[in-house]
């Protein structure tokens, strides 16, 4: 399928006619509903090998403008076979990021504003707009005022952003004077589950805290991080002159989704004076559905969260929601005014580059704000629902079948689970499951990871795209059993 054959090329001044662009653009609206009306015509995960994709493009750039026309072939003829596609309805790896509609729309419409909300005054709505958003999101998520939110890229930055502020707020001197060297500073710990995600240590690392300063704490045979295991981890570091500054539970740990128990983790983070904050990223939308809102129990005690609207709100990649109830300490930590960027705007007007590292800022709200209103509570509950519904479902064919066996609680919309053939030790099992797996995504029809759970190797199928419906749960699961059988047959 050609895009438009006859589009002029980029001319070598200034932009293309506003009826060009109307003409092509029209064209790839097209194509992208088109793509999204049968994404089965792609293997949901890409198959290419690595360096095909690069091969297959020039290794110099054009010296003469080229036509958009050409350069939308490209992108169907060379790079959409190097596209895993994330928006397709068997994509059960990971955790989906799926964009809706509404959100495709919204991003561009952004790239068309491209407005910078660096500063208030750089564009009043984008950082308007954002704070309206996300207090609109802390409702339906249950959560009582105030917080504080902003967006950033991913839930790996809004993590190390909380951990930014719980340093800030204990050591504030290490603004000044860094850390290497010091006597007068005691070192500084960290602790999250067995089960946390590695943005948690990547934090850890960048803040220059030392990787060995991140403690990982025992979990029960709920995989939820053990209450009194904190508290014992804390007690012994306090003993030995280890100053404790967070505890980071997670809501929907990435290998399992369980969820830590929040409240009496907070409980205990204040007896050592220390931030807690929730690692939400995946599972704090489920919130929304009224029946679900117990994940976030706890949370309101806590001095931040992250939730990604990217992961299971169907909001493109990407948005990731920071909240704190600390906005002051946070600013603490990143505000710095040199001259050119001094505004008379007064009091009231919030410049969000004082909230973290970067300056310029995307038009981020617009995608979220629109897939809100788009969807509204009741959509959102309902889809989210819905997702938890299926892997049920999945789960129960999966406890039913001779041969197959669940590896963790089925709490919200992942199913972990493995195929248990007799006379297999771990290793054999494992090998085993890598095999099936990679049969399954070989074929292209539907796409899972894996993971290890108290060291057995794990299938994971995530629920969450928006497009999935019953009959894609149910193709997996047929996909998985040709791919076992064919295993134990040697074929
Ligand atoms: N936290 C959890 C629980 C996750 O599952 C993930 C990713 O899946 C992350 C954090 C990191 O998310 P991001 O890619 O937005 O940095």
């Amino acid at each position: 399928m050609s895009f438009v054959p006859d589009a002029p090329p980029v001319p070598l001044h200034g932009d293309l006619a506003p009826d060009d662009f109307r003409r092509v653009a029209h064209a790839a609206v097209d194509w992208i509903a088109d793509y999204l009306e049968h994404p089965e015509r792609h293997p949901v995960r890409s198959q290419v090998a690595p360096g095909d994709i690069a091969r297959a493009l020039p290794a110099a750039p054009p010296t003469h403008g080229e036509s958009l026309d050409a350069m939308l072939a490209d992108v169907q003829q060379t790079l959409l076979p190097g596209i895993t596609h994330w928006n397709h309805p068997g994509f059960f790896a990971y955790f989906a990021n799926s964009g809706a509609y509404p959100g495709i729309l919204a991003e561009l419409l952004t790239a068309g504003l491209n407005a910078n909300g660096m500063l208030w005054i750089t564009s009043p709505a984008v950082t308007e707009l954002e704070q309206v958003t996300l207090d609109w999101l802390r409702q339906l998520m249950g959560l009582s005022e105030p917080w504080f939110g902003e967006i950033t890229d991913t839930a790996s930055v809004s993590t190390f952003y909380a951990l930014a502020a719980a340093r800030e707020r204990i050591a504030p001197s290490v603004r000044t004077e860094g850390m290497a060297g010091r006597t007068d500073l005691p070192r500084l710990r960290v602790y999250c589950s067995e089960h946390a995600h590695s943005s948690i240590d990547k934090a850890v690392i960048a803040l220059g805290l030392g990787h060995h300063n991140l403690v990982k704490i025992p979990a029960d045979d709920m995989l939820r991080m053990r209450p009194d295991a904190l508290r014992d981890a804390m007690a012994a570091d306090v003993a030995q002159g280890y100053r404790p500054m967070a505890v980071v539970p997670c809501v929907g740990t990435t290998s399992a989704t369980s969820v830590d128990p929040v409240a009496a983790v907070v409980q205990i983070a204040r007896e050592f004076d220390c931030w807690v904050h929730v690692d939400a990223a995946y599972a704090g939308v489920a919130a929304i559905v009224p029946e679900l809102r117990y994940v976030m129990d706890g949370v309101d005690g806590a001095d931040s969260f992250v939730v990604n609207p990217h992961k299971w709100l169907f909001t493109p990649m990407d948005c990731s929601v920071l909240y704190t109830r600390h906005p002051d300490v946070l600013k603490q930590a990143f505000a710095l005014l040199p001259e050119y960027l001094v505004t008379r705007t007064g009091s009231e007007a919030v410049n969000l580059m004082d909230y973290g590292i970067q300056l310029g800022r995307r038009f981020r709200a617009l995608k979220l704000w629109m897939t809100l209103r788009a969807y509204g509570a009741e959509g959102l509950a309902e889809r989210i629902r819905f997702h938890c519904e299926l892997a049920r479902e999945f789960a129960g064919m999966v406890h039913f079948e001779g041969g197959w066996e669940l590896t963790a609680p089925v709490t919200l919309s992942l199913v972990c689970f493995r195929h248990v053939p007799p006379d297999m030790n771990e290793e054999a099992l494992a090998a085993h499951n890598a095999r099936i797996m990679e049969r399954v995504n070989a074929r292209g029809r539907v796409y899972l990871s894996h993971t290890k759970l108290n060291g057995r190797y794990t299938l994971r199928l995530a629920v969450g795209n928006i497009r999935t419906d019953r009959e894609h749960i149910t193709l997996a699961w047929q996909e998985l059993r040709d791919a076992a059988r064919a295993e134990l047959a040697g074929g």
